[in-house]
This record gives structure tokens, sequence and C-alpha cells, in this order.
């Protein structure tokens, strides 16, 4: 941060946690943004003039609503189900729902206020939303789970529809749960459109989508390799969890012939000094999809895997080339990132949202390690949402080999942005700086010709 704009970022962050005290998550998401976007408006008065990042900070809509179902032992349980619908200058409402115990109002508004930004990237038009509840679908019968969605959308359904807001999955929602939810929202609406996405193929869903964030990721990732003349063929690489978003990294980099040691899960870390390989990635998909099982159990059925029960996969005893984490928030703490720099580790690609802490970003920056925020690196998942959209409106199918060569094509942009917005004299890039200021500046315009709405 340059210290000339200190004291003006300081004045904005003590506003924001004055407006919205207890949202710790929500205050570290906007001084990430404010860090970079505020030196820009001192030369851009257009945007100071027009208070646009005090308008931006503030979601247009937030919905909190009381979620009863009933288990199967008859007991009626309850849980608080949150829409923040945050921004919708350049599309309708989209972000995904979270069912998670760590569920609470600053977590799902860093990420709305995340999506903001991300979405603007993807060169979509689509504004910036999240929800979810502190429901825990862990350890629930897939009946339980059914009650609990149909309640969630009995409620959410008011508010969603495919030209104002269109959810998808994110942790502890997957294909199940999106299933149940579409079905309550077509039951109550009798209507069968694209409401959400991630669905599956055979009702509306798009080639691709399951493996976008993962696969998205790990192209970004290639960018930042390719613009260094170099590739993933040979690389040591780290990831974090062992679902949706872990699964298809882990897939993809094992394709482009790089070498990944570890996958996690909130339990542990399970560690291959030679690699993971394709037997391991298939064991792991069926054991969290179907079985949905703990990762100890793919270290069980491998002689040649070690499970480090409670430890995460940033303190391994080798040299690492790229980390990935792809768990969830603040995984990656300064200590871990401390000990990544000490394995030599290059790069760093946020497969999940906001994994790093704001200490381990600036450490990473502070020693030229390079860094590719959530926002940018991971926005594969949110565009071929969008390209499932389309689908769905123009009510055809395109091939596999068609999205994922958009994914590809948007991956691209987003990385070209990134080195527009961010690259600095010497030819490096400042991924941070370009993705808040690329994804800023399109929103920023937007809600400028729109008025003070
Ligand atoms: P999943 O629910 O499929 O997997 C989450 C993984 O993270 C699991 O391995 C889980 O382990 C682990 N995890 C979750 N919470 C914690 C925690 N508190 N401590 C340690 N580990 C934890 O989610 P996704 O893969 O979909 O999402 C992962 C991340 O990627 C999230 O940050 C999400 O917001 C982000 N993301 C996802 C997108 C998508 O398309 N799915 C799009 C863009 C970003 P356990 O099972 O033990 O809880």
């Amino acid at each position: 941060m340059k210290k000339k704009f200190k004291a003006q970022i300081d004045t904005f962050m003590d506003e924001v946690k004055t407006r919205s005290p207890g949202e710790p998550e929500f205050h570290q998401s906007v001084q990430e943004v404010a860090e970079t976007v505020i030196p820009y408006i001192d030369n851009h008065p257009k945007y100071k003039n027009a208070n646009i990042l005090h308008r931006m900070v503030e979601p247009e809509r937030v919905v909190m609503f009381r979620v009863p179902w009933v288990d199967d032992n008859g007991k009626v349980q309850v849980n608080r189900g949150y829409r923040v619908q945050f921004n919708s200058a350049i599309g309708p409402y989209k972000g995904g729902l979270r069912f998670h115990p760590t569920v609470n109002l600053s977590v799902l508004k860093f990420l709305g206020f995340e999506q903001i930004f991300k979405n603007a990237l993807t060169t979509l038009p689509l504004g910036g939303a999240k929800g979810g509840s502190e429901f825990d679908p862990k350890g629930k019968s897939n009946l339980e789970v059914m009650r609990f969605c149909q309640s969630f959308m009995t409620e959410l359904q008011r508010h969603i529809n495919k030209y104002t807001d269109v959810p998808a999955g994110d942790i502890g929602v997957g294909a199940r749960e999106i299933g149940f939810l579409f079905g309550q929202y077509k039951r109550l609406q009798n209507e069968f459109t694209g409401v959400l996405t991630g669905k599956d193929l055979n009702w509306g869903g798009s080639f691709i989508r399951p493996e976008a964030t993962g696969y998205g990721t790990v192209y970004f990732i290639a960018e930042i390799l390719d613009r260094n003349n170099d590739s993933f063929e040979g690389k040591t690489v780290a990831v974090s969890g062992s679902g949706n978003v872990a699964q298809y990294t882990v897939e993809k980099v094992l394709e482009l012939g790089g070498k990944v040691v570890s996958v996690s899960d909130s339990s542990g870390c399970v560690f291959s000094e030679d690699g993971l390989t394709q037997k391991h990635l298939e064991f792991m998909m069926e054991l969290k999809n179907e079985k949905r099982g703990r990762i100890h159990e793919l270290a069980d059925a491998f002689k040649e895997l070690t499970f480090n029960e409670g430890e995460c996969a940033w303190g391994l005893p080798m040299n690492i080339d790229i980390a990935i984490p792809c768990a969830t928030q603040n995984e990656m703490e300064e200590e871990h990132a401390q000990k990544l720099l000490d394995r030599g580790v290059k790069i760093i690609g946020e497969g999940a949202n906001m994994p790093c802490t704001t200490e381990a970003v600036h450490l990473f920056q502070d020693n030229n390690v390079i860094f590719g925020p959530g926002k940018a690196v991971n926005a594969g998942g949110v565009a071929t949402s969008g390209l499932e959209m389309a689908q769905n409106a123009l009510r055809l199918s395109w091939d596999r080999e068609k999205v994922d060569s958009k994914l590809l094509g948007i991956m691209k942009n987003i990385h070209q942005q990134c080195v527009t917005y961010g690259e600095n004299e010497d030819g490096s890039v400042d991924y941070v700086r370009g993705a808040n200021l690329a994804g800023f500046v399109k929103v920023a315009d937007a809600m400028m010709d729109q008025g003070a709405v």
C-alpha cells in the first residue's frame, strides 16, 4: 500500500467498520479492494465525485429468513437463510449458495462483494450476489437435505428468477442440493427456467460446469506461466481441499504434466511424495461425491499415500513450485506463507475465495511471489454458469469442446485484463491491482451511467 494513501484508506475502512460492525471477513475483502482502488480514484476524480466506492460497499439488498425443517426423528429444526444481492449494475445478481456451519452475514457479504469484481472480469453481463445458510449437510441423510432445501427455496423463490437473481452452488451445495432446490422452485413457480446454474446435464445444465472452477484456475495459472515462458510440465504443486474445485484443479494439473503432492479436508492432509495419480483422483472423487467420506480413507486405500491428521497442505517436507488453495477463506495464514516461501514457492493461485489472509498476501507480494487473487483465478466457475444461462435462454446445449474452449478464452481474457491494469514498470504484474481495477472500472462506469440508483 502506498504510504501517501494510507490515511485515506484508513478513514474509509473506519467508516465501513462503523457501518457494518462485527463483520471481519467483509472488512478484509473491502480492505483488499480499497488498497488498490483508492489510489486509482485519486487520479480519476469522476468516481470520487459520484461516491462510487461508498455505494459499492453497500449491498443493494440483504434478505434473511427462517428455514424450519423436520429431521429424521420428527424433530423440528431451524436454520437461518440469507441472500445478499450486492450489485446489479452490469447484469442480474449471480453468485453461489453456501451451506456450512461457518456461514454468517459477514462471510456472505465478503463473498458477495468479491463476486461483483469477479463477475465483471468474466466479460459476461452478471451482477454480484451470494447466499446460503449455516445448515451443515455433512452427516445428514438425503431426505433431511431434501427437506432443508425445499424449505430454504420456499422462501428464496420470492426473491429470485432468471432475470433478477440466478444462484449456483458453493461449499456444501453440489449437484444433489441444486437438484432439490430446482425441483422446489419449479413446483412453486410452475415454470421450468434457468433460475439456478450447476444443474444436471439432463435438465438444463451445461457441459464443463462441474469442472469449470478447477479447470479455469489451472488455465489462469498456465497463462501466468506462459507469460514467463514456462509451463506446468514437471512443476510440483500443492493443493488444499478435496471438493469440487480441488478435484478438477488436480485433474487439469495432471493433464498438463504437473505433479500434485497434496489434497486435504478439514480433518487433515493427504500427502504423496511421488505425486497423486489418476487412480488416486478417481478414488477421491467417488469418496467425496458419492460416499461423502473423510480424506483419511484415501490414504487408507493406498499405502503409498500418507495422512497427516489435523495438518494443512502448506507445511510439506519438499520444495513446492505452485500452491493452489481450494478449500475455504483464510486457510493460509502468514506462518503457512512463510513455510511455502522457505520451500521456494513461485506462484500462488487462489482456487478458493480469499483463502490467504491479508498478512499472507503481503508476505508473498513483498517476496516477489506471483500472487493470483481468487476473484480472477477462480472466475471460470461463474463464467461457465453465465454460459449455462446463455444456453438456457437459447434453449439449446453446446457440446463439451465448445464450452471448454469458451472457458479457456475467458480465462485468457481475464488474465489479459489483469496485465492491462496491473503491469508494473519492470514488466512484472500485480494481479491484485489488475483484477481490482479492471473489475472496478467496468462496474463503476455502469453505475455512473445508471444514475444514483
Ligand atoms: P466443496 O464443498 O465441494 O469443498 C470444500 C472443500 O474445502 C472440502 O474439502 C472441505 O473439507 C474444505 N473445507 C471447507 N471448509 C473448511 C474449513 N473451515 N476448514 C478446512 N477445510 C474446509 O466446495 P467447493 O470446492 O465448491 O468450494 C471451495 C472454495 O472454492 C470455496 O472458497 C468456494 O467459495 C470457492 N469457489 C467455488 C466455486 C464453485 O464453482 N464451486 C466457484 C468459485 C469459487 P470438509 O469436507 O472437511 O469440510
